[in-house]
């Protein structure tokens, strides 16, 4: 987890965006592991591959590799939305 907890942007605030984008239904699987992500700035793909690797087409991860968008599909693909809706209504 330490991998994630570098940048500029807080793990905890990348996480509420992430869980912001799946109740608000931004999130639509277009293919095989390929899902459209209608962001605050755009809309971008995001591709899982087989090996549980998250790429997405945004500026952001294309600069440090991890973005809010890949951590929303990672979320919603290993059904962990319901466990983070519990961790964010203790803390919230
Ligand atoms: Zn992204």
């Amino acid at each position: 987890m330490s991998r994630l907890e570098e940048g500029s942007l807080p793990l905890d605030k990348m996480i509420k965006k992430a869980y912001r984008l799946i109740k608000e239904g931004r999130i639509e699987r277009v293919g095989d592991g390929t899902y459209n992500i209608i962001g605050d700035h755009g809309t971008y793909i995001v591709a899982t591959g087989y090996d549980g690797t998250v790429s997405c087409s945004c500026p952001g991860f294309t600069k440090k590799r991890r973005c809010s968008h890949s951590l929303a599909v990672i979320l919603l693909t290993r059904g962990l939305v319901s466990t983070l809706e519990r961790e964010i209504k203790q803390v919230s």
